[in-house]
């Protein structure tokens, strides 16, 4: 299993922020910002690509994008956020699960684009 597989089988702790039957949304071990949840499809796909190949993985991405609006709620974001996915190695994906940064709780500055 990866690790973020194992996170959602509780292998490995995490802090949970979100959960429901598709998705599982935890604190990221080494926060950019005040609020950095990692929202992840419970099942494994590898990235964003992996996603949209199948009708299923379509599927679970309504419910990324549905748990992102949770997550913002629940940690009173309401100026505002940053989701943020990194896919493949020259996007500078680490962790082969597909997942999505959620990064708030202060005016983000830093922009690339
Ligand atoms: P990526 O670089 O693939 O877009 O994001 C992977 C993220 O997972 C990183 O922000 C990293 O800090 C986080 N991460 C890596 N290992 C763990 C872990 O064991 N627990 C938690 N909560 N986050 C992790
Ligand atoms: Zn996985």
């Amino acid at each position: 299993m990866c690790l973020f597989c194992e996170i959602i089988a509780g292998n490995i702790p995490s802090t949970k922020v979100y959960e429901n039957d598709k998705v599982y949304c935890f604190n990221d071990i080494n926060p950019a910002a005040p609020t950095h949840v990692l929202v992840v499809p419970k099942k494994h796909f590898d990235d964003i690509r992996d996603m949209a190949s199948s009708e299923e993985g379509r599927e679970y991405m309504g419910e990324v994008i549905k748990a992102i609006d949770e997550v913002a709620k629940i940690r009173g974001l309401d100026n505002g956020f940053r989701v943020i996915n990194n896919c493949g190695p020259d996007g500078g994906q680490t962790v082969m699960h597909a997942h999505y940064h959620v990064i708030g709780g202060v005016k983000l500055t830093e922009k690339m684009i």
